[in-house]
């Protein structure tokens, strides 16, 4: 191959992208500097106009947009707002990569609708906020799923924002990825909002208590990874080492600090209910990992 040839295949892939909100403008700015030909679309002109002067060129409408290049990358607000953008336009032929916020199933559905209207199509879940997109250096990914073809074939370009992170064909599993990874981080939030809430209007700066927190969080994320070989294992009781006999024994400790420091454990007592009903069912010999199967109100 010579050096023209190779330049040729890796000259910047010209793309589409639909919304320029938020989340959009960084991704479009992502790849305007690593030098792709980029078409934007935004419900609001204004807010497309604003990257021209970029070099973006501005469509008329979403579906001039798509019209306009055979990748399609979708970062609205939410699927119904994808279903809405995307109605009048020929998806046939196209590569849809949907970087909206959803569930499993619209991901799934979003797919199927798409491949009915000859395209093919990749969910995607962002694992980032706008300033980290576009910086190798900041840990973004992008959870993938759906056309496994459609990713291998778009990678480079994908990869322009953020980590390539494929998770399978299944289209719901991008956004099953990415929900069940926030949800991890609500708990931890919650549970971080309580130990500042404790301190507050004590002699204990935040400051102080911060990296004793982030420092403690750290050691315990490993407990993930002792959750995982139980769940698979299935034996929830070797080698346990905190029974939850034991811990539900201590939560009178943490109700009645609360109290003491007068805060609601509004956030502590569900996790600490399911801890008891395990425990009450005799299961007091197994550790947390156990109280993962109580959530579940429905079969697999
Ligand atoms: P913004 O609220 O900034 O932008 C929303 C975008 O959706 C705008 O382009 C808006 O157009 C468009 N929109 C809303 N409703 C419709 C509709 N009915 N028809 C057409 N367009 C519509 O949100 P972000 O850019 O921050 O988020 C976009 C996606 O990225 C979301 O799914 C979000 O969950 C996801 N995401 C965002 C993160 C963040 O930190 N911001 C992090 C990870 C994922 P208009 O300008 O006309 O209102």
């Amino acid at each position: 191959m010579t050096d023209n040839a190779v330049t040729a295949h890796t000259a910047p892939t010209s793309i589409t992208l639909l919304g320029t909100g938020t989340m959009g403008t960084a991704l479009a700015r992502a790849w305007l500097a690593a030098g792709h030909a980029v078409t934007v679309w935004n419900r609001t002109p204004a807010r497309a106009e604003a990257l021209a002067a970029e070099g973006a060129t501005v469509a008329a409408s979403a579906a001039a947009a798509v019209a306009a290049n055979r990748l399609v990358i979708v970062c609205l607000l939410d699927d119904a707002s994808v279903g809405e953008a995307l109605e009048g336009a020929d998806l046939t032929g196209r590569d849809i990569v949907n970087l909206t916020t959803g569930t499993p199933a619209e991901g799934r559905a979003r797919a199927a609708w798409a491949e009915e209207r000859g395209a093919r199509f990749a969910d995607g879940g962002i694992m980032a906020v706008p300033p980290m997109i576009g910086d190798p250096a900041s840990g973004a990914f992008v959870f993938y799923s759906g056309s496994a073809e459609l990713v291998e074939e778009h990678r480079a370009t994908l990869a322009v924002p953020a980590g390539v992170n494929f998770v399978g064909r299944d289209a719901g599993f991008a956004a099953l990825h990415d929900v069940a990874l926030l949800s991890g981080m609500y708990g931890m939030l919650g549970g971080v909002a309580h130990a500042f809430a404790l301190i507050r209007g004590q002699d204990i700066a935040p400051k102080e208590l911060a990296p004793l927190l982030q420092g403690w969080l750290n050691a315990m994320s490993s407990l993930v990874h002792v959750a995982a070989e139980r769940l698979e294992s299935g034996d929830f009781t070797t080698d346990v080492v905190s029974s939850l006999a034991m811990q539900a024994g201590g939560i009178g400790t943490f109700t009645r600090t609360a109290e003491e420091m007068g805060v609601s454990t509004e956030l502590l007592t569900p996790y600490f209910d399911l801890m008891r009903r395990r425990v009450e069912s005799g299961h007091g010999d197994e550790d947390n990992a156990g109280v993962i199967d109580l959530l579940r109100v429905r079969g697999a």
